[in-house]
């Protein structure tokens, strides 16, 4: 609902980065409307609570920040971040505003459209940009979310000096999110791969031996079977969204049981009825479109109904063309922005955002709800002890608490069995 006086900012031109991170930073929080304007005269003319972004300021006493180029620009070039602790990103070139040392709209922008992921870096081990080579990694705020923070300050600043504009916070949610490598252990496997893998287990001589052919002959639950645990247990006041991998054919990264088999059928029906699903598009998939829209066909063939929400398998996606691939194939929500090695904020964000498209210069409707956490980066990535563990989830937790933001963290099938990915 918009109500109340409108709030006019002053630009040197409207363009869509400004006007994707001037509505990032006011909606939904801003219940009074505002209005972006390149027209001085009007500016001037304006009565009512007003604002300059970038240029010199117009008239003494205003409230003003000054720009750095980054949102007047198109394409993608060198930038150089301030890497100094305790500053913003960028590196300012005005005295006007002691309260104010740098661009947040701008590093806010940089932050959020992955500006960073565009330009070279060295990838790891699966092709991907690695927490290390981001800027918030390296001043040390990975797990602190920075672009909230600072449209925050900015909220703060407008209703301090126009306490006639109405502005609300938002809500503290949730969502749990689990994925599913690996629907079942044991059961499901094709006859071949069943005797390959108790003629292996049996060579070991490891107790899975003995497990696997208990599952087998049903004289034992399949270990990654945890379906009705979780389900049961959703008394957590907050939704539960299932990322099942799809992939056409087994690859080193891609175990998932026989899809056509009638277990995972079945699987996919519980999990229908009872929870949302999304798709965890396979591991090359990031960099190949037509993948996510034929694993993406047969999902929505067994769900019956059209999925529209996506975790890339490892995290694996490639700016712009995983996301770009997403959109094409029908995907209206992803929940990928995060990083498996380390626990944070990717984008400086734990709230969703619309995702804005660097290469096409446009706001798109794919909405990104950025991950607060992976049970793995603490099991298996990071070396702390449980204690240590456990205290950075609730510090984690408490942080996406304090901005009002969209917890997601993120959980496997196979964790919840006690057993690693
Ligand atoms: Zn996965």
């Amino acid at each position: 609902m918009k109500t109340g006086t409108e709030l006019l900012i002053l630009v040197p031109r409207i363009c869509p980065r400004v006007e994707f991170i001037f509505n990032w930073i006011f909606l939904p929080e801003l219940l009074s409307t505002f209005r972006l304007t390149e027209d001085r005269d009007l500016f001037l003319r304006y009565s009512g609570p007003r604002c300059q972004y970038g240029g010199q300021p117009v008239k003494e006493g205003i409230l003003f920040w000054p720009a750095v180029p980054l949102l007047f620009e198109t394409g993608i070039r060198m930038q150089s971040p301030d890497l100094s602790s305790e500053k913003h990103l960028f590196k300012y070139g005005y005295q006007q505003t002691p309260e104010l040392l740098s661009d947040p709209f701008a590093d806010c922008f940089f932050l959020l459209s992955r500006y960073e992921e565009y330009l070279p870096f060295n990838a790891d081990q699966y092709d991907r940009f690695p927490a290390l080579s981001s800027v918030l990694y390296k001043k040390g705020l990975l797990q602190f979310p920075l672009a909230d923070f600072l449209k925050q300050n900015i909220l703060q600043k407008v209703r301090q000096r126009f306490p006639e504009l109405i502005v609300q916070r938002s809500v503290f949610k949730a969502t749990i999110t689990i994925d599913i490598d690996q629907a079942f252990a044991y059961k499901s496997k094709s006859i071949i791969r069943t005797i390959g893998s108790l003629f292996k287990a049996g060579i070991a001589k490891s107790g899975k031996f003995h497990e696997e052919f208990q599952v087998i002959t049903g004289k034992r639950q399949d270990p990654f079977d945890t379906y009705d645990q979780i389900l049961k247990d959703q008394n957590y006041n907050a939704p539960v969204i299932f990322f099942l991998l799809c992939p056409h054919k087994r690859t080193r990264y891609d175990h998932q049981v026989n899809q056509e088999s009638s277990l995972f059928r079945g699987l996919v029906r519980k999990l229908v009825s009872n929870a949302a699903v999304g798709i965890h598009p396979s591991y090359y998939s990031s960099t190949n479109p037509n993948r996510v829209k034929r694993e993406l066909r047969s999902l929505n063939a067994l769900t019956n109904q059209p999925v529209f929400r996506s975790r890339q398998h490892y995290l694996r996606m490639k700016f712009p063309g995983t996301y770009q691939g997403l959109l094409a194939a029908g995907i209206k929500e992803d929940y990928s922005m995060g990083f498996t090695e380390e626990p944070g904020f990717r984008a400086g964000s734990c709230r969703p955002f619309k995702w804005y498209d660097l290469q096409n210069e446009q706001t798109t409707d794919l909405k990104v709800f950025p991950i607060s956490f992976l049970e793995i980066s603490f099991k298996e990535h990071s070396q702390y002890d449980f204690e240590t563990a456990w205290d950075k989830m609730v510090n984690l937790m408490n942080i996406v608490k304090e901005f009002s933001g969209h917890l997601v963290p993120v959980w496997h099938n196979t964790t919840i069995a006690g057993w690693g990915e």
